[in-house]
């Protein structure tokens, strides 16, 4: 829990320019350059795809930089703004202390501004992307945090966030989970429940869930229409079952479990092997989080099937994107109604979107596009971490999320496999 020499030198993961080239090496660990910063001394880092785009040599960079975003440790060294003057600034820059443990959303945001109050943390205007050439990441034994205060999650100190969870529940739970799991809350599982979050509360989505045609929950409506129980039937397909669209998987049964509706979830994968883990996640879940609609996967040509024919022609009530590339974004455009809503958290690169206005125009579709905010949702997200503790709690099962935990000199090799699908979720003990 020393303060790190600041001489010594650390073990870091590096992305070298054009593409597919990783390199563990020896550099400098990091010192505190603004009075706000923290170090952290990571235990556990994840890879995640969106570490790939840059990998591909898709990410419009070319600095080499450490990699990763997603990072858990202790605290080994604060700025002078952090103590008891710091009062009435995010309550971090008061009571983080030396050795407590934290893990960090994978932007930097202050807490402090318009858009950080307004909960939109990812696109605050002093936030940087960690594993980029803005930000050194957090695959490395040392990681430097700025704006810690608003950033980071206090893991040692479980008051310091809201829960739906009692107190004592809230305590006890995370006194029981492991690193690998909490470390699940760097990105992945924010992500895939704000993806869920945001399809279930679409406005397009509520004549379904309340019964009553448009414009009726908003404006009185017209009592000689009487929608169906047919109608009232929720279809949402999930595109892409890598770790984020199992996650968002989880989230949205969890979600769809809550309500009083029969649903079917579809999702999508043209992976054998990404199927075969969404539907062993799936049986890990326990009724009262999966409810009583269906889960069904498919590869891309029969989930076009399966929603012609489950939803008699109509479509999806809402399609949740996780891919980010245009074969995904335009088969989500297809699958999902007129009147849907297509909610996408892909990392979408520089190709133009696959269809014209028009397109868009003639199914009246709503998109929800972009970065999760993840220190927004890092409350959500805790909550349904400590529930579902059967899919997230174990590393390498069949249905657990995290595949397995390696030692950063495996990373070139890691990347590799999971460029090519060949691993799940990849962590790395940065001390092994
Ligand atoms: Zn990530
Ligand atoms: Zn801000």
């Amino acid at each position: 829990m020393a303060a790190p020499n600041t001489s010594q030198k650390m073990k870091a993961v590096r992305w070298h320019p054009p593409s597919f080239d990783i390199r563990v090496e020896s550099i400098p660990v990091p010192k505190i350059q603004d009075d706000d910063d923290a170090i952290v001394k990571v235990s556990l880092a994840a890879l995640c795809g969106s570490d790939l785009h840059i990998y591909r040599g898709h990410g419009g960079v070319d600095k080499i930089h450490t990699c990763g975003h997603e990072f858990i440790g202790e605290i080994v060294e604060l700025g002078p703004n952090y103590g008891a003057h710091s009062q009435g600034r995010p309550a971090l820059y008061s009571s983080l202390k030396l050795g407590d443990k934290v893990v960090s959303p994978f932007t930097v945001n202050c807490g402090e501004c318009n858009v950080c109050r307004m909960g939109y943390t990812c696109r605050c205007p002093l936030g940087a992307l960690f594993g980029s050439p803005a930000l050194e990441g957090g695959q490395a034994q040392y990681v430097r945090v700025p704006k810690a205060g608003g950033t980071l999650f206090n893991l040692s100190d479980s008051q310091s966030w809201p829960s739906g969870l009692s107190a004592e529940m809230k305590h006890k739970a995370l006194a029981g989970l492991t690193d690998s799991s909490l470390l699940m809350l760097a990105d992945i599982l924010p992500t895939g429940v704000f993806a869920a979050l945001q399809a279930m509360n679409h406005p397009k989505v509520l004549p379904a869930l309340t019964g009553r045609p448009w414009p009726a929950n908003f404006f009185p409506g017209d009592a000689s229409i009487t929608m169906l129980p047919e109608d009232r039937v929720l279809t949402f397909a999930i595109i892409g079952l890598g770790p984020v669209g199992l996650c968002a998987s989880v989230s949205l049964l969890d979600m769809l479990a809550a309500q009083p509706l029969p649903f079917q979830v579809i999702a999508i994968d043209p992976v054998d092997s990404r199927r075969e883990k969404a539907m062993a996640v799936y049986s890990e879940i326990d009724q009262a989080g999966k409810g009583t609609g269906k889960f069904v996967t498919y590869d891309i040509d029969d989930a076009r099937k399966a929603v012609e024919a489950s939803t008699g022609g109509v479509g999806c009530t809402a399609v949740l994107e996780i891919v980010g590339n245009p074969s995904a974004i335009s088969l989500a455009y297809d699958l999902v109604r007129p009147f849907g809503a297509i909610i996408s958290v892909g990392v979408h690169g520089a190709p133009p979107m696959p269809f014209t206005g028009r397109q868009l125009y003639n199914k009246n579709i709503s998109f929800d596009f972009g970065r999760c905010p993840a220190r927004a949702m890092f409350p959500m997200a805790f909550d349904l971490l400590v529930k579902r503790q059967d899919v997230f709690g174990a590393v390498g099962g069949p249905g657990s999320l995290v595949d397995r935990i390696v030692g950063p000199d495996e990373a070139p090799e890691m990347y590799k496999a999971f460029d090519q699908s060949k691993v799940g979720k990849v962590v790395f003990d940065m001390w092994k």
